[in-house]
């Protein structure tokens, strides 16, 4: 069975497509975390996680949202990282993308939710876009407080920075922009085969062929194909191999 290791859950628009009787219902699926990126939507994906047995949640602050961010935002997302079916802290990390003019505050609140975690014995789920030269410096710099692990989703970075945050014990997610034509996916042949994971994003980077609609965790099969495919491994492998790694990863312990 598949695992969306990385999706964000609470919108909206998924209560009116009925997506977690389809969660529930699909043999296919084992399970899929969402992740938040405020303490908003933390509570939102709390909620979520506690009516559907087959989703877990993640809490943390996400590095686009840095200018909100507040000394009541940890406290907060502490609070709501107090239950078993939180997994991990994230989303969190770095992203150079819109602005670099914040570039020290998003550090600061990237540490400062590292050692929540190490604090609370999670792992991780780190984003990085436009990054990954300071975003290595200061995990390499936080070493010690990485211990619970840690994940680059969504990787979309070249073969060097795989083999750097591999130096580094990272897992890495797989998510469909991987499907994408413009995207170089002979980089997967240099991640460690025992920590890849694949992710949906959703509700963004639906993959190819779904490419443009409202992304769920049931397309995650499209990217698993994919990566079996340039991997050299039957679907049937490539599966075994990413559910045995995120249920590692999260600590989660349910039969696939
Ligand atoms: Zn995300």
């Amino acid at each position: 069975m598949l695992v969306d290791s990385h999706c964000h859950l609470y919108g909206e628009e998924y209560n009116r497509i009925n997506l977690f009787e389809q969660i529930e219902k699909d043999n296919n699926l084992l399970f899929a975390v969402t992740l938040s990126s405020d303490e908003n939507d933390a509570k939102l994906c709390k909620e979520i996680a506690e009516k559907n047995k087959k989703v877990f949640y993640a809490v943390g602050f996400h590095p686009e949202n840095a200018e909100s961010f507040t000394a009541n935002s940890l406290k907060e997302i502490e609070k709501l990282a107090q239950n078993e079916k939180c997994v991990a802290i994230g989303e969190v990390g770095l992203d150079y993308h819109y602005t670099e003019d914040n570039k020290s505050l998003q550090k600061q609140i990237l540490v400062s939710q590292i050692e929540l975690a190490y604090k609370l014995k999670k792992p991780l789920s780190i984003h990085c876009r436009d990054a990954a030269s300071d975003l290595y410096d200061l995990l390499l710099n936080n070493k010690d407080k990485l211990k619970y692990g840690f994940v680059i989703h969504c990787f979309s970075e070249t073969k060097e920075w795989a083999e750097k945050f591999s130096k580094l014990n990272a897992y890495f997610g797989i998510c469909g922009n991987f499907t994408f034509k413009n995207y170089d996916s002979s980089v997967a042949k240099f991640l460690p085969l025992d920590r890849i994971m694949v992710e949906t994003d959703s509700p963004y980077l639906a993959p190819v062929p779904v490419r443009g609609t409202l992304n769920t965790p049931l397309n995650v099969k499209y990217t698993l194909n994919k990566l079996a495919e340039v991997l050299n491994k039957t679907p049937e492998e490539m599966e075994e191999i990413t559910t045995k790694n995120a249920l590692k990863f999260y600590g989660i312990k349910i039969e696939p």
